[in-house]
């Protein structure tokens, strides 16, 4: 006898919930705003989706676990409506394209921060309560941070043209494991636009540009 590979994978399906608590740093670059954030991060598995290699999901299972609290801290983005109307994204593609990009973001961190896509969580959203506007959150899976968000927002350039490259250098048509997938996603990577994302990343860098030297911007001016 021997064992052999499941003709499917698992993926943890979570419940996310992510509370700003304290605001440590904030750039206001037009209608982008980069913050470094304290956050409460609670979360709870609510089951597990069992998907074939084909990529369908097979079923869903699910479990009665209870809530996990996490005090840590955030790289926090958030775009206005309008920039991103602007933009040319319509309303009903902010979630994939804030997902997409937060997920892409969440891969190249490890780019300015010593650490490992698992030591980082994130959280996206057309609207949060806290911010009222379309945000993204980055954050440390350990208690009380460990400094790789905090890097990332102080080298906001840096990272984030590197995402935005990552993304577009990425030949597969519509999002992969190698750009904006997320092996540990607690959605099921759905939805993700990566046209979206590459929008949104744009936005950002293109408002940090203009932002010109200081803070989170001054990476920018050192590397282009
Ligand atoms: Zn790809
Ligand atoms: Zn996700």
């Amino acid at each position: 006898m021997h064992a052999e590979e499941p003709e499917w994978t698992t993926s943890a399906r979570e419940d996310l919930d992510v509370h700003v608590t304290a605001v440590h740093s904030t750039e206001t670059l037009g209608e982008v705003t980069a913050r470094f954030v304290a956050v409460e991060v609670t979360s709870r598995v609510v089951g597990y989706l069992r998907t074939l290699r084909s990529g369908e999901v097979l079923d869903a299972v699910e479990l009665d676990l209870p809530e996990t609290t996490l005090a840590t801290t955030a790289a926090l983005l958030t775009l206005t409506p309008e920039v991103l109307e602007g933009a040319g994204l319509v309303s009903e593609r902010w979630p994939g394209a804030l997902h997409a990009a937060e997920h892409a973001a969440i891969g190249l961190l490890p780019l300015v921060a010593s650490c490992d896509r698992w030591d980082i969580g994130g959280l996206s959203t057309a609207l949060h309560d806290d911010t009222g506007l379309p945000s993204i959150f980055v954050y440390d899976s350990y208690p009380g941070g460990a400094g790789f968000a905090e890097r990332g927002y102080a080298s906001l350039a840096t990272w984030l043209v590197a995402t935005r490259d990552a993304v577009a250098a990425c030949e597969c048509p519509s999002g992969c494991p190698s750009c904006v997938q997320s092996p540990k996603c607690g959605n099921g990577n759905d939805p993700l636009d990566k046209a979206g994302a590459i929008v949104v990343l744009d936005l950002v860098i293109g408002a940090v540009a203009r932002d010109g030297g200081g803070g989170p911007g001054a990476a920018l001016a050192d590397d282009v």
